[in-house]
């Protein structure tokens, strides 16, 4: 199938927004993203790019996008989810599959986190002659970053690579970010026996067993803090929250089996999988005369922390360009992925992340032209010269 010329930078926004492309861990909000990814897969082929659309394993209707422009082992990734969050139509203003455009700014859903991005970056291609191209330039757009990242995991899986430096456009209001927190959700289960309240000989006491289990990961927590701590970070040190927690039935009866749900932030530079060996051993070690059965399952693969080098090229460059020091935020991106498959990663687009995953999300329009111009330079710098 031949392209088509990508229409104007606002039809080009209106049309991604009007695609339904919600990725929610939950299956009664979750939508396949392909129709956002054929459109993609159109315009930049229209602008001679070579495209692969790639399903992403056991999830069915989610693709990946891979458009590419010549060949080299260096070269620029510009990357982007398609996916958005899920939406409360009560409470949006406008309709949020239709671009609004009011006070100077570009309501809709994913009109900053993050289709617009795309959008601008197929406004600013148009506007470069590319024929001297020295270095390959890639488009990446992936599949469910909002949910499972599965599409960014997919691809770091597949262990192939793409370029040597990322920008991914999240909404940044055009600052570079070169470091991050990871996030591991982890649920914790007991199970023991439940009984007659009045005898507790006659069961085995689930919620006396979180009791343990609370205390022994605050404490865990207050250990974590003290070995590892990150003055960029606004909260320096890694974080554990305590968010659900499940158990039991009736006063009058010995809890059988209580469940906790907890959230971990590490700081960059620790590893997930040592982390959650940690727990285990300390939460097995508190139990362990108890008689209770300890379980632990992670409720997602985690996103590891980022921390790309401030001497990296492309750190350089996106601090040059957009005029501010890369700086560290609290939110979870696909770089770690990108990272893992070779690419020095920056976030840096346009928009605000105060805007993103709420009702009447809007996209500054003062935020265009800059973004387009910083595309560009990007593409100047990594692949023209
Ligand atoms: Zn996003």
């Amino acid at each position: 199938m031949p392209g088509k010329e990508p229409p104007p930078l606002l039809h080009m926004m209106q049309r991604l927004i009007a695609e339904p492309s919600v990725s929610s861990v939950s299956p009664a909000w979750d939508q396949p993203n392909v129709r956002v990814i054929d459109l993609l897969a159109e315009w930049l082929q229209g602008m001679g790019f070579e495209v692969r659309k790639l399903a992403v394993p056991d999830h069915p209707g989610k693709f990946n996008l891979i458009a590419s422009l010549g060949s080299g082992p260096d070269g620029l990734v510009l990357s982007g989810h398609t996916d958005t969050v899920p939406f409360d139509e009560s409470r949006w203003r406008s309709d949020p599959f239709t671009l609004t455009k009011k006070d100077n700014r570009l309501y809709g859903l994913g009109s900053t986190d993050m289709k617009g991005f795309f959008a601008l970056v197929l406004e600013a291609l148009r506007g470069l002659d590319l024929s001297p191209l020295k270095h390959p330039l890639v488009i990446l757009a992936t599949a469910d970053e909002e949910s499972s990242m599965s599409g960014a995991r997919a691809l770091a899986e597949s262990g192939q690579s793409l370029g040597r430096h990322a920008v991914i456009g999240e909404p940044t209001g055009l600052r570079p970010i070169r470091m991050h927190k990871g996030i591991a959700m982890e649920c914790i289960r007991i199970t023991g026996r439940s009984g007659h309240s009045s005898n507790p000989a006659l069961g085995n006491n689930a919620l006396e067993g979180m009791n343990l289990v609370l205390t022994e990961i605050m404490q865990w927590r207050q250990e974590l803090g003290e070995r590892y701590t990150n003055p960029l970070f606004e909260v320096a040190v890694p974080t554990v929250n305590l968010g659900h927690i499940h158990g039991g039935d009736n006063p009058n009866r010995i809890c059988g089996q209580c469940e906790l749900h907890i959230d971990i932030r590490p700081l960059p530079g620790m590893n997930l999988e040592n982390l959650r060996g940690e727990l285990d051993m300390r939460l097995a070690r508190v139990l362990q005369s108890t008689g209770l059965e300890l379980e632990r399952q992670s409720m997602f693969g985690g996103v590891p922390a980022l921390e790309t080098p401030a001497s990296a090229e492309i750190v350089h460059t996106a601090e040059q360009l957009s005029g501010y020091a890369a700086e560290a935020v609290a939110f979870g991106t696909e770089g770690p992925f990108l990272q893992q498959m070779g690419m020095d990663t920056v976030i840096l687009g346009p928009g605000s992340i105060d805007q993103a995953h709420q009702p009447d999300e809007f996209m500054s329009m003062d935020q265009i032209r800059p973004g387009i111009a910083i595309i560009q330079q990007l593409i100047q710098r990594f692949c023209l010269t």
